[in-house]
């Protein structure tokens, strides 16, 4: 069920403390505008009483759609809470949900993400029938061929599924500081396919898994790992 709930907040602008309404929970299967209001960026911006000025609220939010399978917990790292007390309480939470499932019902795919442009990347790369993992062993890839265009310390590689062809699958190359676009990479999807080949065999699959324990999967930060352990 959507659902939305009244919180108290302050200003980045000007302080202003306001009440406002924001989403908990989006469910696309009995409110399919919400699928548009947050693909559009709307989803918990509000525009301060005091100042006029707008701004998204960062808050956890969970996008559901029953009939596709979709899962997604949007759960931002806000004040001292790390990822591995993100992914602990993730997982927490799915164990949970799903000992309250009945036994007949199979648990969702639920996924992790702790970046908002994560969260509506991860919707299209479902929607599209990608694996999450996977395409972030191809941005591992990508981070590693191109060290100079690409530095994974400054950069984020997002799935783009607008401008994505039978041929290939495109990413925007986002700075992390400013959050703006500034280029586009392309990964053959033929390649791609060949990785879901490879990884289709148990031995493969084991290290696919090794390299992304989850829940959360990010392939930049698994480059910097590997490469402050290169060093
Ligand atoms: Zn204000």
């Amino acid at each position: 069920m959507s659902q939305k709930r009244k919180h108290e907040i302050a200003c980045p602008f000007c302080g202003r403390e306001q009440t406002v309404e924001l989403w908990d929970a989006l469910n696309a299967d009995e409110d399919p505008g919400l699928r548009e209001e947050l693909v559009a960026g709307r989803i918990n911006r509000v525009e301060c009483v005091g100042c006029r000025k707008g701004f998204r609220v960062d808050k956890p939010l969970v996008y559901r759609d029953v009939e596709q399978d979709l899962f997604i917990h949007y759960d931002p790292l806000l004040g001292a809470r790390a990822l591995p007390d993100v992914e602990k309480a993730f997982r927490e939470g799915v164990a949970e949900l799903n000992r309250l499932l009945p036994p007949d019902v199979e648990p969702p795919d639920a996924h992790l993400v702790v970046e908002w442009s994560e969260l509506v990347e991860r919707l299209f790369l479902l929607e599209e029938g990608l694996d999450a993992r996977l395409v972030e062993h191809v941005k591992y890839l990508m981070y590693r061929q191109n060290p100079d265009q690409l530095p994974a310390d400054k950069k984020n590689l997002l799935f783009d599924a607008q401008d994505s062809t039978d041929e290939q699958l495109c990413f925007v190359v986002q700075d992390r500081a400013t959050h703006k676009l500034e280029a586009v990479l392309n990964f053959a999807r033929a390649d791609y396919e060949a990785l879901v080949n490879v990884f289709d065999s148990g031995d493969q699959l084991a290290l696919l898994e090794e390299q992304f324990p989850g829940p959360y999967y990010n392939g930049r930060l698994r480059f910097l790992q590997d490469q402050a352990e290169e060093d």
